[in-house]
């Protein structure tokens, strides 16, 4: 039974090593504040996802997040185009090839996801994680980087 039980352990802990690999808790608050910097992304993983929570209390019409992936380069052109897009479009404009992947915008108390293949990701570019809320960019934002 002892040895059964340490095998069920084994099995229950390699499959919660993977998942973890392959996505990741990314929360924002009220203040404009992402809790992380950088996210590594596993080359190994078919598909990331990021899992984020709008930890803060203000409704999302005024202090709403998203988590936007693109190229460093790209950023604030997505995020200017973004505001222009407003918010039924969750600020990014429809079909912006610039945009590797998106989540919709959350309030406080709300949480979404945003997945990605590491694939569509090319070895020596600049990636970031950003929010496209107006005005948002400038401090949510991270860097994504592929390993
Ligand atoms: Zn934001």
């Amino acid at each position: 039974m002892k040895k059964y039980l340490a095998i069920l352990a084994f099995a229950l802990l390699g499959q919660q090593a993977f998942a973890d690999e392959c996505s990741v808790a990314l929360t924002g608050n009220d203040a404009m504040q992402y809790n992380l910097k950088e996210i590594t992304v596993p080359k190994t993983c078919e598909e990331f996802t990021i899992n984020f929570e709008n930890v803060g209390k203000l409704p999302k019409a005024a202090m709403g997040h998203n988590v936007v992936i693109a190229k460093e380069a790209d950023k604030m052109g997505v995020a200017t185009d973004g505001i222009g897009a407003g918010l039924d479009n969750n600020y990014v404009k429809p079909k912006d090839t610039r945009v590797i992947a998106f989540s919709p915008v959350v309030g406080g108390g709300e949480k979404t996801s945003v997945k990605f293949k590491p694939s569509d990701l090319k070895d020596g570019e600049n990636y970031q994680f950003f929010c496209s809320f107006p005005g948002h960019v400038s401090l949510m934002w991270g860097k994504l980087l592929v390993k």
